[in-house]
């Protein structure tokens, strides 16, 4: 089997809300940009990449070269290819390697009739487990709905999506407003979930003693961890030695280096894996090895994903033995998705591993013409920045935090 050709698609679909983080805002929608490989035997695998909020399209064009004529089962060679650690100075491609393996394993699955799962070692579960991914939203400007501001209305949106999706693990996206208010919110979903299991990420804008004053104020809760409290490994191991919840990262052990750094001298205690962050999902299985060998714990991450990536996540939480927590997504804010059959259905806060060939997904032709339309229309859009406040930025450690309460509605359109 040969690649004969290479598309990329820019597409946008409409979130149910605007998503506040520390470094801004994702405005109502997603912008992703989804990859067809086509070969010579008509085949064609599917892969997706985000890009913060802009189309990926020009670098998947200039690789289109590279691609032409190769085998999609050498995916090793590929690596080296588009990848190589000697030559990504210039040009970093490790998440350009990641779409393209996603679509090289879609495309060996469908050849060989069998599931990418099967590929990568067999099914260890039949679903996999998601956390509840909760957000500060700001209201929809149509009708001032949908808003998470206050730990009331936390607290309401906790209990909707886990009657809705059947979550028992509850993520909270922080570091948008000042960390003592956002500690009351952490808490009062506590409270109200006694029985689930809770996991806070305030996208390491904390300076280390904040993190150390906030890690110690949750040791009573049922933590699965403390996600980059702090920016970066030295600033992790300080606030480790000093706080009993154990520490994870998707922001300063994303490759092997760092990963070995980690082990030497231990920064995080749960390493989560980003199918797109890592350059794919076997070196995320690999990393995950390295994670077993040395009792470090793994969990998924999630960067934003439509159905492809979705599916490239399930496969991987399908085959992953140490996966003991449950993995992250976006998915459930997303009003709509480009795969046949429409969203991936939650069941009891978790979705069933496609078992079709391949990703076991496929693309829906009406719906990505209709949301590459959308993409067309409103273009892309500036994640690091909040629509309500032009020009801001945080700081590392961030003093500019956002007011609690103000209720003003961004006019933004999805
Ligand atoms: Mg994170």
């Amino acid at each position: 089997m040969r690649i004969t050709d290479l598309r990329a698609t820019p597409v946008t679909v409409p979130l149910e809300a605007p998503l506040r983080h520390a470094n801004g805002c994702h405005w109502g929608r997603f912008v992703r940009t989804i990859v067809e490989v086509e070969t010579d035997e008509g085949l064609i695998g599917l892969g997706e990449m985000g890009g913060g909020g802009e189309s990926a399209t020009a670098a998947f064009e200039a690789i289109k070269p590279y691609l032409i004529g190769r085998d999609p089962s050498r995916l090793e060679e590929l690596r080296f290819l588009i990848a190589n650690p000697t030559a990504s100075l210039y040009n970093n491609r490790t998440q350009i390697m990641a779409a393209i393996e996603f679509a090289c394993l879609d495309l060996l699955g469908q050849r060989w009739g069998v599931p990418v799962s099967e590929i990568l070692g067999g099914r260890l579960r039949d679903r996999v487990p998601f956390a509840s991914y909760l957000f500060f939203r700001y209201p929809l400007p149509e009708n001032g709905a949908c808003e998470v501001r206050t730990k009331e209305q936390l607290v309401d949106e906790a209990l909707r999506l886990k009657a809705q999706y059947g979550f028992t693990t509850h993520k909270l996206k922080g570091g948008v407003f000042a960390p003592d208010y956002e500690l009351a919110c952490y808490r009062a979903l506590a409270e109200a979930l006694p029985e689930d299991t809770f996991r806070f990420d305030p996208n390491g804008v904390w300076s280390a003693e904040q993190a150390i004053w906030f890690g110690r104020q949750i040791e009573d809760l049922r933590n699965d961890y403390l996600e980059d409290p702090v920016f970066g490994m030295h600033g992790l191991r300080r606030v480790r030695e000093k706080v009993r919840v154990p520490l994870a990262t998707n922001t300063v052990v994303v490759n092997f280096e760092q990963l070995s750094a980690n082990v030497l001298n231990t920064a995080a205690d749960v390493i989560l894996l980003d199918t797109t962050f890592w350059g794919g999902i076997r070196p995320c299985l690999k990393a995950a090895g390295i994670c077993e060998t040395f009792q470090l714990g793994v969990a998924v991450h999630s960067s934003g994903e439509l159905g492809i990536q979705l599916a490239t996540i399930l496969h991987l939480g399908a085959v992953l033995p140490n996966l003991t927590v449950a993995a992250d997504a976006h998915y459930h804010h997303l009003l709509d998705d480009v795969i046949e059959g429409g969203k991936l259905p939650y069941e009891h806060g978790t979705i069933a591993v496609p078992t079709g060939p391949g990703l076991g997904v496929r693309l829906d032709r009406d719906k990505l013409a209709e949301y590459h339309e959308l993409f067309l229309r409103l273009g892309p859009y500036p994640y690091d920045q909040d629509p309500l406040r032009p020009g801001w930025t945080p700081l590392v450690p961030n003093d500019r935090w956002a007011d609690p309460n103000d209720q003003r509605i961004p006019q933004v359109v999805r």
